[in-house]
């Protein structure tokens, strides 16, 4: 199998005859010696999505299905995809069309010139809201700026993979997914191309603000610790204010004798007691840090080329 295409399915009713065959239009002419398959999951749709995909796929061998048993979301959706997916390649694209299939072959002969991830950004997006545009590109903007991994910017799961990067995938069980900051940490050789983002075919958007929140948090607190180590720097912060007002304090006692009494004491007394409080927490954040990146049980690394070969794993 050469190619899988992995299409997530949340009430895509109006996209899934359009989209299917706007697909085999791109790829039965790329005439890929060992054929494609079309994977489609549904995501607990509540319209006719799900009948939709059973006939297509009787009529057609090339189209699989997932039905999941629930809503469990987009990014789950593509992992289910992702891991009973065969080909040497995998895509994976919206059902909704804003992802163009015809970039498919472009995005494929770049990995063919020895990429294995190459990642379409969008130069430009229509038919989305002011507000989505708007948080949409404040998030990955702070994103890059508080995380150590290069996540492209404007940039969603709309990609071609190689087999090396879904194998990478497969080895991070974590359970918060953000599928495309996973494939930035995996690394190897990445590249992209620029598309402009069209209007939603038909039928709404399934990503609610809420969905959008929970993604945006689940990308936040998997690749970056900055949060959890806000209290620590405020900490340092408001001890080093404690310890100037302390020296003031000290000076207009016995220097200027210009002081309320009770003042000083009243205040390096509550600076102190915060910045203390403010550090602890700090120390609590960077010992959760450590004991969530455990928990995520990622890799530590991945090799991309070697000539040793693998060494069996030590005998507990
Ligand atoms: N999707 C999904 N589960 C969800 C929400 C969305 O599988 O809970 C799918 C949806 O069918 C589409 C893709 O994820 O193929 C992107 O969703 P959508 O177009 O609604 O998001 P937007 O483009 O508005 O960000
Ligand atoms: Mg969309």
């Amino acid at each position: 199998m050469e190619l899988s295409v992995i299409i997530p399915i949340y009430n895509e009713e109006a996209n899934i005859g359009e989209l299917y065959r706007r697909l085999l239009s791109v790829l039965e002419p790329m005439a890929l010696p060992g054929g494609f398959e079309l994977i489609f999951i549904n995501d607990g749709s509540r319209d006719r999505s799900l009948s939709l995909l059973l006939a297509l796929a009787t009529r057609d061998e090339r189209v699989r299905y997932i039905d999941l048993s629930r809503n469990f979301g987009h990014q789950i959706a593509v992992t289910a995809g992702l891991d009973r997916a065969a080909g040497a390649a995998v895509v994976i694209i919206d059902a909704d069309l804003q992802d163009p299939p015809e970039l498919i072959p472009l995005l494929h002969q770049r990995m063919r010139e020895g990429f294995e991830v190459v990642y379409a950004k969008r130069r430009s997006r229509q038919g989305d809201s002011m507000a989505k545009l708007l948080t949409a590109r404040l998030f990955y903007r702070v994103l890059a700026s508080i995380t150590h991994i290069s996540i492209p910017v404007d940039t969603g799961d709309f990609r071609i993979i190689s087999r090396k990067v879904v194998e990478g995938l497969r080895l991070m069980p974590e359970q918060n997914k953000f599928i495309r900051g996973q494939i930035s940490w995996i690394g190897y050789r990445q590249t992209f191309i620029e598309y402009d983002r069209a209007e939603r075919a038909g039928g709404e958007t399934g990503y609610t603000y809420r969905k959008m929140m929970r993604l945006a948090l689940d990308g936040i607190t998997a690749f970056s610790d900055v949060p959890l180590k806000v209290a620590t720097i405020s900490g340092f912060v408001v001890s080093g204010l404690a310890f100037v007002v302390g020296l003031y304090t000290l000076y207009s006692r016995f220097v200027t004798h210009d002081y309320q009494p009770g003042w000083p004491s009243l205040m390096v007394s509550i600076l102190f007691l915060g910045g203390v409080q403010l550090i602890s927490v700090g120390i609590i954040g960077e010992y959760m840090a450590r004991l969530s990146a455990n928990v995520r049980q990622r890799p530590l690394y991945l090799i991309s080329d070697t000539n040793i070969p693998p060494v069996a794993p030590p005998a507990r």
